[in-house]
């Protein structure tokens, strides 16, 4: 089959295995050029098959010779359907540890439910013993609790409406976009499912199983931005369900800090990854900051955050540098005053004129067609491929 790219708004229906495996590739060659990282051995990522997740673990197998255990939500390819990028993502990253001598299995399946907790528990019972990290990088639309109720998450505002500047992917033009806001029920839905109820039920399951070492380290990812989105993200119904996850990180230290378990929450740099390209507005930011950041030699993609991350503040020796809020920072160069005052000087001059002069449109799509394995200049594109 020759693979190409069939793009639907923020979406690519279609992912190339030999592009996955080349993305693998480039990340794994990040790591290993840019020294070693002295973090825990044994290590679950909940959401381990794209962005920060699959960053973490190859930063954690690579550069650090952890044995990985991923969970994903992931689609086979079919005769007629190639795979979702995660999981050619995830057969390459496999193939790569096991040449390398590095234990590495995954499991593809709702991480929400009690049988994938299950699943995971006996798989670490006969191969690993115990655990002593846990990486929780989950973006998931919708949650389904043990009761039969789903909840569906949404990107809206609280309390008034939002109407800002936004891209319209499809043709490059700038137009104004609302966001409404959303009701009690939506507000609780979010929460359910991107707040850290699901964090705290896999750390309860795993140390009622016994399966946690005495010293214990987990993290989640979380997001604020600048007030330009607050609104729409740090305000918004995704940032009630952030907040809920802070709060069951100092739940989990308060919980289990005696039995030797460390919880943070990571705030990472905004960047395109398959959740993220969905927020509206927020694409013109990220386009924005990818031109001033990488103006400023300051710009990062998900590995690079993930390898400095547990190199240069996780697993850098103790205490892990936090802000006052208790958070770890990784969007520390993101948030750096020369940034936010260029990136919010050229959201205000901005139109669809001088769109691609002032912002960074093209390494958005390079980054977006990228993640479905499309727009590497090393990989054959016209060629049959096994899907
Ligand atoms: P992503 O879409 O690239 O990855 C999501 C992962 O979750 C995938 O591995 C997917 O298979 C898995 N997943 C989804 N539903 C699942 C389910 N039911 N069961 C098992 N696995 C499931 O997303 P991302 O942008 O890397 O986000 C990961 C985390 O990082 C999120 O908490 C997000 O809020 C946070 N974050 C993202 C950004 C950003 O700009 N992308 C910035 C800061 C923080």
């Amino acid at each position: 089959m020759i693979i190409k790219p069939k793009v639907k708004d923020f979406i690519c229906t279609t992912a190339h295995p030999v592009g996955c495996a080349e993305s693998i590739h480039r990340q794994i060659e990040y790591v290993t050029e840019n020294g070693r990282i002295n973090g825990p051995k044994r290590v679950l990522v909940i959401g381990s098959s794209t962005g920060y997740g699959l960053a973490s673990r190859i930063a954690l197998a690579f550069g650090n010779s952890a044995s990985t255990l991923g969970v994903m939500f992931e689609r086979e390819a079919t005769e007629k359907r190639t795979a979702t990028p995660g999981y050619y993502n995830t057969v390459a990253f496999e193939q790569e540890a096991r040449k390398n001598g590095l234990y590495a299995k995954s499991i593809n399946g709702d991480a929400f439910s009690q049988e994938v907790k299950d699943q995971v528990i006996s798989e670490i019972k006969e191969n690993l013993g115990t655990i002593d990290m846990l990486v929780y990088s989950l973006a998931a639309p919708r949650r389904t609790t043990s009761d039969g109720t789903t909840y569906r998450s949404v990107l809206k505002t609280i309390g008034e409406p939002f109407t800002e500047k936004n891209w319209i992917l499809g043709n490059d033009t700038i137009e104004e976009a609302t966001i409404p806001t959303a009701t009690e029920e939506e507000i609780n839905a979010t929460v359910k499912v991107m707040g850290g109820e699901d964090w705290e039920d896999w750390i309860q399951a795993l140390s009622n199983a016994g399966v946690l070492a005495s010293s214990f380290t987990t993290v989640a990812y979380s997001y604020i931005g600048p007030e330009l989105t607050y609104p729409v993200y740090n305000h918004g119904t995704i940032g009630m369900a952030k907040k809920h996850l802070k709060k069951t990180c100092d739940k989990l230290n308060e919980s289990y800090g005696a039995s030797g378990l460390r919880a943070y929450v990571s705030v990472n740099k905004a960047l395109v990854t398959q959740s993220s390209s969905a927020i509206p507005i927020v694409p013109l930011y990220f386009s924005i900051l990818y031109r001033v950041m990488k103006d400023m030699d300051l710009h990062e993609g998900c590995i690079e955050q993930m390898q400095r991350l547990f190199q240069k503040k996780l697993f850098a020796g103790s205490p892990v540098p936090l802000d006052k809020e208790g958070y770890i920072r990784m969007d520390d160069w993101e948030m750096k005053p020369e940034v936010q005052e260029r990136v919010m000087e050229i959201w205000s001059q901005i139109n669809t004129e001088n769109l691609k002069e002032l912002a960074d449109t093209d390494g958005y799509w390079e980054d977006f067609y990228h993640m479905f394995g499309f727009h590497y200049s090393n990989v054959d594109y016209e060629k049959d491929v096994q899907p």
